[in-house]
């Protein structure tokens, strides 16, 4: 054994309840990594976990936007070193053998594992992952930094990246929260018109300095209306949940556009056959990204110099972190940092 010693982490015990507690080193199994954790991000989806919206087995150490140090290596691991410094997502890593891993929808694959919700995610000093779901961590991007770009950056980066908007076309993000606020940036610098859309007048100046070219009060003015008084979005990102706000903004879509939802509530969405029909006109959900598009979403970010707004907090206060995310006052991600 290569240590007996112990790591700090925090795990959830109850729905709710995070504490403290400590854990003996696992050496990594096939395929999989142990990591030395830097930083990990505080995310909405690690409510899933906290208040077991998933089936959870606890205890559990939620954290899905980890950024560490490889320290040892599993057999049959390729492409990592020990001393990599790597990101881990939501999605766990996929199979590679399944019918969608065969067709190229890592995202999708049917033997994937959600970090943190699963298996013990990032909320530690230390984690275990599946090397098939690592990302790689540019050099000038710091940990924290790099953190909330794994979920929040990537979710919002690898829908637009997805999206049939060109150059030069409207593209609508509703909601400047943990998701939007990173979702304006991406869609400034990948060339798009950009509406951002948040309710009250207090959100002007934070939207035009992520780089918003309008804003829209949904408070004072029908968003749609204003989107089509632009011309019609070719894209609407939602990155806030709500089945009302997504079908109000649904009118503002151009033909051929398309409203991308990233947030996940309850609520039914009601959209009329009659703007889906006529118009041509898409309502599609998007879940994150694969590990490439991870990539590709830090570089990006780095070479652009977009960032997320963080507060960092030190793991002990883990459960402080995620209460102040629950309550809506993180402004605007949370990020966990270990000295
Ligand atoms: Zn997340
Ligand atoms: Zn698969």
């Amino acid at each position: 054994m290569e240590d007996a010693s112990t790591y700090r982490a925090v795990h959830a015990v109850g729905p709710g309840r995070l504490e403290l507690t400590k854990r003996t080193f696992q050496t990594p199994g096939p395929g999989k990594v142990r990591i030395r954790v830097e930083a990990c991000g505080v995310c909405h989806s690690d409510s899933a976990t906290v208040e077991a919206l998933f089936p959870i087995e606890w205890p559990r150490f939620p954290g899905h936007e980890v950024v560490g140090r490889i320290d040892a290596l599993g057999s049959d691991v390729q492409g990592w070193a020990v001393g990599q410094r790597v990101g881990v997502g939501f999605l766990g890593g996929s199979c590679g053998y399944c019918e969608f891993c065969r067709n190229g929808d890592l995202v999708n694959c049917r033997n994937q594992e959600y970090t943190g919700i699963h298996h013990d995610g990032g909320y530690a000093e230390v984690m275990i992952a599946k090397s098939s779901g690592l990302m790689s961590i540019p050099d000038d991007l710091s940990s924290v930094d790099a953190a909330p770009l794994l979920c929040a950056g990537l979710t919002t980066f690898s829908a637009l990246r997805s999206a049939p908007a060109k150059a030069g076309d409207l593209v609508a993000v509703l909601g400047i929260g943990g998701l939007g606020h990173l979702g304006v940036q991406y869609a400034r610098h990948m060339g798009f018109e950009v509406a951002a859309i948040a309710r009250g007048g207090d959100k002007v100046e934070l939207a035009r300095k992520l780089g918003a070219h309008h804003y829209i009060d949904s408070a004072a003015t029908d968003p749609a209306e204003a989107l089509q008084a632009l011309g019609g979005a070719k894209v609407v990102l939602i990155t806030a949940s709500g089945g009302k706000t997504v079908a109000e903004t649904f009118k503002g879509l151009r033909p051929g556009g398309v409203s991308i939802l990233l947030g996940v509530g309850p609520e039914p969405i009601e959209v009329s056959g009659m703007d889906l029909v006529f118009g041509s006109r898409k309502l599609e959900g998007a879940l994150t990204g694969d590990p490439a598009t991870g990539d590709a979403t830090l570089r990006f970010s780095a070479l652009s110099g977009i960032s997320a707004m963080i507060e960092t907090v030190p793991l002990e206060r883990a459960a402080d972190a995620y209460a102040k995310m629950m309550a809506g006052k993180a402004h605007f991600r949370m990020v966990l940092t270990i000295d």
